[in-house]
């Protein structure tokens, strides 16, 4: 009988967090590491011993054999190397070890990841230290260890280095504020994260007959199906018996790993789910959605399912995102985008919320660059959510407030209750938006915002660690002006008026989806980057290497690594999607709609043999003809522009040349190719279509 699973018993079960550190480490021990993770302090190697001794004996109870340090290379994905606890005894024995510098510092190969000319300049080692804020797991016989991943002059090779250097910095210049609001008690604030997750589920017997789902990810043909997602059926709708199962394994995968899955729903398109966790600091946050999306597409696969985590796996129906909720809390509890009850906390909130649409409007290069990818070019700015254009949604009751005080006016809100606020000069508003805008790259829900740009297969790193930078970057400033006012109210006042008139071009409420905003943003000189290769350049301006050395979240070295690697995968990504492209239509398009023709075509000499009107058979020959003409046409002109593209040396320009050639080269042949899918026989065309793909799960 199959056993029921206990969600309270079973939370957490496979994770040395505090509760398992504190029962199993010396109380000393316990709280020497919890200084370390609370206030980044480094750990004493005697006490790493100790606490890797607990960890080995706890993760052997677990069923492990294995240790391995879990590391982010900037290949987006999780990266691990497995090495077994045994130790030989020198008399054909062993016993389980693990020290304390192996649990602190690994030293992986490093020369296999990329690095964007790094390795080259330095030194070929790479190490793994510790991230002891982030709980070790178990999971398939290996004790997981989180770590960051650096080179040996401490070039940062991973996503998490960056990430919690970002977390220091906006930490550091928030409690700067906080203390000129008279808190002397914060230790640290901490940025936290909520990641929504999308996905689609195909058949795994269907999806094993498409070597593009196979090899990119997406569907690179595909006619629209007669039906998509206009009924708006989906969307909240029924979950199937078999969806659910998977969704029911997933969670009790995710509870086990101390994943706080929460929510999970079917999406717009057909086929298309989503999950969400409750939010947790964001390196953790980064760290668990990484081991859910592992997750997701593992266990889909013991569902004879195979789970698509790319950002547009089918054309004409929505893609796929990942809403980073975003906000920032004090280490006792207090949400600072949440506006509060007092006077003083509602005058705090303004002071956070206008640094953050400074940081916004001054830095969305690197809000938009820091969810570019191939992938999510075909989202933003492509007819769905959202634009590629960044914007601030506050919402009507917040939009008023900022009005009012902008214009130095009282606000009134009718039927609400209105907080009295003692700062002389600010404002009184009420409490609650609930208003919802789901076309904003960047819309305030609340009491956090949400990120709504990000591409369902990203490492949500990135986004964050630029988020937490450029508002540290306003939250420094301010605390520059305003720590030597004599009069803190008076100052705090100018300092937001003046701050929201010059960047309240960001502000958009609208409807982010329509031309007229695209219009309107251009007349405010709001930058809209189309792709990834308009936006990456952005990385290494005067003014974003100034930003990420003041803060020591990136040096210069590290942002050039990084933009060449970044430019690389695009032109790497989309030449795998080209080489698919042509070899699906040479080798399979084109020789099932030869046969189809050569049927048409006999069929209609057979009927004139026998005197028998072969009109239909012959127009239909002829059109197929024609775009069978055009379908080899294009693939040859697809092959052509590949090789162009990987003669060229300049890596910008050969991302220029994959955009502009290679890709625009795909996309006609596609064309091609949809509509002779339209018109060849079912039984002809060679594998399977998106009502197969969409609605067969
Ligand atoms: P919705 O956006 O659908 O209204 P919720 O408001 O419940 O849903 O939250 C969506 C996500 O935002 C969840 O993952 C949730 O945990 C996260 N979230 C809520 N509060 C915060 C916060 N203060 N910081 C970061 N994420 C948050
Ligand atoms: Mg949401």
């Amino acid at each position: 009988m199959e056993e029921k699973f206990n969600v309270v018993d079973s939370f957490g079960v496979d994770v040395f967090n505090e509760e398992t550190m504190k029962q199993r480490l010396p109380k000393n021990v316990f709280k020497a590491l919890k200084k370390t993770m609370t206030e980044g302090k480094e750990l004493d190697s005697s006490i790493a011993d100790v606490v890797a001794s607990a960890m080995k004996d706890w993760a052997i109870e677990k069923g492990a054999t294995h240790y391995t340090h879990w590391f982010q290379p900037m290949t987006g994905i999780t990266a691990e190397k497995h090495d077994s606890f045994i130790s030989p005894m020198g008399d054909g024995t062993v016993i389980m070890e693990f020290s304390g510098k192996e649990l602190i510092k690994g030293e992986p190969d490093a020369s296999s990841f990329p690095s964007g000319g790094i390795r080259a300049t330095f030194e070929a080692r790479g190490y793994t230290a510790w991230d002891p804020t982030s709980y070790a797991f178990v999971k398939g016989g290996s004790l997981y260890v989180p770590t960051a991943f650096y080179s040996y002059s401490g070039e940062a090779l991973d996503k998490k280095t960056p990430l919690l250097r970002s977390m220091d910095v906006v930490s550091d210049a928030a409690l700067r504020i906080l203390k000129l609001f008279g808190n002397e008690t914060t230790k640290r604030v901490v940025a936290t994260v909520g990641a929504e997750q999308e996905y689609f589920l195909v058949n795994k017997e269907t999806y094993d007959l498409r070597k593009d789902l196979i090899f990119t990810g997406r569907t690179l043909f595909g006619a629209p199906a007669p039906k998509g997602q206009e009924l708006e059926d989906h969307y909240f709708g029924t979950i199937k018996e078999r969806v659910a199962n998977y969704m029911k394994d997933l969670d009790e995968h995710l509870w086990r790993l101390g994943i706080t899955s929460k929510t999970k729903h079917n999406e717009v398109a057909p086929s298309q789910h989503e999950n969400a966790p409750i939010f947790a600091p964001a390196n953790l946050a980064t760290d668990q959605n990484q081991l859910t999306m592992e997750l997701m597409k593992k266990i889909a696969l013991d569902h004879g399912l195979v789970c698509l985590l790319h950002e547009k796996p089918f054309a004409g129906v929505n893609g796929s995102g990942k809403h980073d909720n975003w906000s920032l809390s004090t280490d006792d509890g207090q949400n600072l985008l949440d506006p509060g009850r007092s006077p003083m906390q509602n005058a705090q909130f303004l002071t956070f919320l206008t640094a953050i649409i400074k940081a916004v409007d001054e830095y969305s290069d690197l809000l938009r660059l820091s969810v570019a990818s191939p992938g999510n070019d075909h989202r933003l700015g492509a007819n769905e959510a959202p634009p590629a254009i960044i914007s601030i949604f506050l919402g009507e009751e917040l939009q008023a407030v900022v009005d009012a005080l902008v214009e130095g006016k009282e606000y009134t809100s009718e039927g609400r209750q209105m907080f009295h606020v003692g700062v002389t000069s600010l404002p009184e508003f009420p409490k609650d938006s609930t208003d919802r805008n789901r076309t904003s790259p960047f819309a305030f829900t609340g009491n956090k915002f949400e990120f709504r740009m990000v591409g369902s297969n990203l490492n949500i790193a990135g986004p964050n660690t630029i988020l937490n930078t450029i508002v540290a970057n306003s939250l420094t400033e301010f605390a520059e002006e305003l720590e030597g006012a004599s009069d803190f109210n008076a100052a705090l006042h100018d300092l937001l008026v003046r701050t929201i008139k010059e960047h309240k071009r960001v502000i958009f409420n609208g409807n982010g989806y329509s031309d007229e905003w695209t219009r309107e943003a251009e007349s405010r000189g709001l930058p809209n980057y189309k792709s990834t290769v308009d936006v990456l350049p952005t990385l290494t301006t005067e003014k974003n290497i100034a930003l990420f050395r003041k803060f020591g979240v990136y040096s210069e070295i590290e942002l050039h690594a990084r933009q060449e690697i970044l430019l690389e995968n695009y032109s790497k990504t989309i030449n795998i999607e080209a080489l698919t492209a042509a070899d699906m239509a040479k080798t399979e398009i084109l020789p099932a709609v030869m046969k189809f023709a050569k049927d048409v075509c006999d069929i209609a000499a057979s009927k004139k043999a026998l005197g028998i009107d072969p009109t239909v058979e012959t127009a239909l020959a002829g059109k197929v003809n024609s775009l069978t003409v055009a379908l080899s046409d294009k693939a040859n002109a697809l092959s052509d522009a590949i090789v162009k593209a990987q003669g060229i040396d300049d890596i910008l320009a050969q991302a220029r040349c994959y955009h502009d050639e290679v890709f625009a080269n795909m996309q006609s042949l596609r064309a091609v190719a949809d509509e002779l899918e339209t018109i060849v026989g079912e039984e002809y065309w060679p594998y399977p279509t998106y009502d197969e793909l969409l609605f067969n799960v």
